[in-house]
């Protein structure tokens, strides 16, 4: 077999090599069939059990109520920038964002197309080094909902609880870090996640609602984009996503196979953890874009060297060593090693080793 890398990328992102393997062995003929997942019927037998299955080990995993519907659904978080203002702000037309990096930015955009957005909460004059403070934060007592995005995939901040935003509706995008810990799905009233980061192949959007607001969807809205048509129909309103549902159930399994979140849990704070150390020791050669420890993401490893040129030469030399995907977004600069569940202990034990001698030599 090729050797593979060790890969850092952001999104799409690496998946459980079991997976992979799985995904191999039944490629051509999926368990016998005679088919593979790609040519059958998203109606027929087989693949209803798929996606049945998918479903059911995603609400074990994060034990969903059962007054929440669950959704595959296609056109990525993006999608659901729009949907979710479409869907929840009438009929009052307001909500409240808090905005922590690019990809809220790109929600409230489309908000603003639909109704009145407050930003509720912003730390964009510190480029999104930190997150906004609870006590910072100015809450509007009619809005819609709430918006917030639970990982900030370029800046490396994330949440540790969500916002307290009291009975307003909370919505969150999760697409960067949904699975890696349990929540309690009850705070939210809907949270959404393109699945390239911490779940799957890009193409699948996991929609988790609470159905008590599928009363605000609109019969007027277009077809695709109401929630509503979505839960009733399960999913296959129109043809879906096949094969990135496929392999999300198969991540979903290795997770439970793997101890379930609480055991990912355990393993992103230990891997974070050895990242996070090994910069807060190296004498400031390291150093984190994140300015408040607690604001620190377990996903998205995000730091700087000394110089620019040293920064360029440290990616050069670990593509060589078969680290990729390290480099930081244009926005941030530097390094950054996004380590999801998927992502190996050992790829981070071997890079702080990297680390360590790269700082030795330069
Ligand atoms: C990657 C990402 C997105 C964009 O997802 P698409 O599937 O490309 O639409 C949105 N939000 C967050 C937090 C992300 O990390």
């Amino acid at each position: 077999m090729e050797k593979r890398i060790y890969n850092f990328s952001a999104g799409p992102a690496i998946l459980p090599e079991e997976v992979l393997l799985e995904a191999q062995r039944d490629f051509y003929s999926y368990k016998g069939s005679g088919m593979s997942v790609m040519e059958m019927s998203h109606r027929g037998k087989i693949f209803d059990g798929i996606i049945k299955e998918a479903e059911l080990d995603l609400r074990k995993l994060l034990d969903i109520p059962q007054n929440y519907a669950v959704l595959f659904l296609q056109g990525g978080a993006t999608l659901q920038f729009s949907m979710v203002p479409l869907n929840l702000m009438p009929p009052a037309n307001k909500a409240d964002y808090i905005v922590t990096g690019a990809w809220s930015k790109k929600a409230v955009k489309e908000a603003k197309r639909v109704g009145s957005v407050n930003i509720a909460g912003t730390t964009e004059s510190e480029n999104f080094t930190r997150l906004p403070k609870q006590e910072e934060l100015n809450l509007s007592a009619d809005a819609s909902y709430v918006h917030f995005t639970s990982n900030n995939t370029i800046f490396g901040t994330q949440y540790k609880t969500e916002p307290a935003v009291g009975s307003i509706p909370l919505v969150c995008d999760a697409s960067s870090d949904i699975l890696f810990r349990k929540i309690d799905v009850n705070k939210y009233t809907l949270i959404y996640a393109g699945a390239q980061k911490n779940i799957g192949p890009s193409g699948v959007t996991v929609v988790i609602i609470n159905k008590n607001i599928l009363e605000r969807s609109s019969d007027s809205l277009h077809t695709y984009l109401n929630y509503k048509i979505h839960v009733e129909n399960d999913s296959m309103y129109n043809t879906p996503t096949t094969f990135g549902i496929y392999i999300a159930g198969l991540v979903f399994k290795w997770l439970l196979n793997m101890g379930g979140l609480d055991a990912m849990y355990k393993l992103n704070t230990e891997k974070a953890g050895i990242l996070y150390d090994y910069f807060d020791s190296s004498d400031g050669y390291y150093t984190g874009t994140v300015k408040i420890k607690e604001d620190r993401s377990l996903m998205n490893v995000t730091y700087r060297l000394p110089s620019e040129e040293l920064e360029k030469k440290f990616l050069d030399e670990a593509k060589q060593k078969g680290f990729e995907g390290l480099k930081g977004h244009r926005s941030v600069g530097g390094i950054r090693a996004s380590i999801y569940n998927a992502f190996p202990k050992k790829g981070v034990e071997d890079l702080v080793e990297f680390m360590k001698d790269f700082k030795a030599k330069n």
